[in-house]
């Protein structure tokens, strides 16, 4: 086999997915199963996307649409972002794309050279190492911890610069710990990269899921010092669209071209139905990002709510997003790391959780809170009676 092929084998499959995988086949096979493992809102796509899709599928919207995407949703994306997030966006800065980690891939695809490194904040989403490793570039971990909130700062990216640190990704509104940065913490950290010449690329896939009234601040509102930010957007999280698989790259239009080369040359474009209901979505989000975010919201209490009561202990709860990201011994345990904690609690418990071990934090355990109270309390009771 060739080395291309022995070093992408290397490459880890991505946990999140793996474990939703498993959970879900147990569940296929008759097993009760708790599956808190997938990061995404269990509730049913609102109907008015459903019915676009629908109405896509009978006006004949069935054929290829551009690789670029369709131009009414590349508008209605762009003014989205400008309205809520006060960007500077057009048609030509946007592409649609399969999904936010679509976008991401195709990013690092034309961004990453051999020699490249990108630091990644950690605990990160687990494909941003991997997608970095498998255009050959190297991923340098920016370390955080509880105690400071998982927030990086500016004097921690310093330390791990050199002449080949080209990109940072960027999650605010974070997987998996739910961090939520201040405009001026944001401030610092993209002044920094413009002093340096870094390419942020901003994961903001979670805007729309912010709690206790928070805002959300995009890495694309600063003027001048976002010159060198690029957005990765999703339709998933604040639309309950994660089967549709839309997502947006908002970038300069000179990257938008380039990736829709790509694009055209990969998966050639997104779904044209998902499409056409991603643009209901977009036009209907003032009513459906709040009943979402609600919703979720209740979760989160739920969630956090029945832990304290079952394992005690007082854990901050998260403000952004759809996880928890807790210590292990949080659940009086003590003895073991958290992939053969996750294993042995799926397997012998039928609880599914994704350990911290891939998402570069050992000792924590990511439980989403997108099920409904009802499935988040007898998932947290069933482990209590397992543990
Ligand atoms: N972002 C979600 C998660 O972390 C979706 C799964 C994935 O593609 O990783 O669970």
């Amino acid at each position: 086999m060739s080395i291309k092929f022995s070093q992408l084998s290397n490459i880890s499959t991505s946990a999140t997915v793996a474990i939703n995988t498993l959970a879900n086949k147990k569940r296929q096979a008759g097993k009760r199963v708790y599956n808190l493992s997938a990061g995404e809102p269990m509730i049913v796509t609102p109907e008015v996307i459903i019915e676009a899709g629908e109405k896509a599928m009978r006006d004949g919207q069935t054929k290829y649409p551009p690789s670029t995407g369709i131009a009414p949703l590349r508008l209605a994306a762009s003014e989205w972002m400008n309205k809520n997030y006060y960007t500077h966006y057009d048609i030509d800065h946007t592409l649609v794309t399969c999904g936010g980690k679509f976008g991401l891939y195709l990013l690092l695809q034309a961004l990453v050279e051999s020699d490249t490194e990108v630091l990644i904040p950690a605990p990160y989403w687990v494909s941003y190492p991997s997608m970095v490793q498998l255009f050959g570039g190297t991923p340098i971990t920016v370390n955080t911890s509880e105690s400071d909130g998982w927030k990086i700062e500016v004097a921690d990216l310093e330390k791990l610069f050199t002449p080949k640190t080209k990109i940072l990704i960027f999650n605010n509104g974070s997987n998996p710990t739910g961090v939520l940065y201040s405009r001026e913490e944001l401030e610092k950290i993209l002044t920094w990269c413009s002093k340096k010449n870094i390419i942020a690329i901003s994961d903001e896939v979670y805007s729309g899921l912010v709690y206790d009234g928070g805002k959300y601040i995009s890495c694309a509102s600063f003027g001048n010092l976002s010159n060198n930010v690029i957005v990765v957007h999703s339709c998933s999280k604040n639309f309950a669209m994660t089967g549709w698989r839309v997502g947006f790259v908002f970038a300069p239009a000179e990257i938008i071209r380039v990736l829709a080369t790509l694009q055209s040359q990969s998966i050639t474009n997104t779904s044209s139905i998902s499409q056409w209901a991603a643009l209901s979505a977009l036009q209907n989000a003032e009513t459906i990002i709040p009943q979402i975010r609600t919703e979720m919201q209740k979760r989160r209490d739920t969630l956090v709510e029945v832990r304290q009561k079952l394992f005690g202990g007082n854990l901050p709860s998260p403000a952004s997003a759809l996880y928890a990201f807790w210590p292990i011994n949080s659940f009086g345990v003590n003895d073991t790391d958290s992939v053969r904690f996750c294993e042995k609690v799926l397997k012998e418990g039928n609880v599914a959780m994704v350990p911290g071990a891939p998402f570069g934090k050992e000792g924590y355990v990511r439980i989403s809170f997108g099920e409904t109270k009802k499935e988040l309390t007898e998932a947290m009771e069933a482990l209590r009676r397992y543990l």
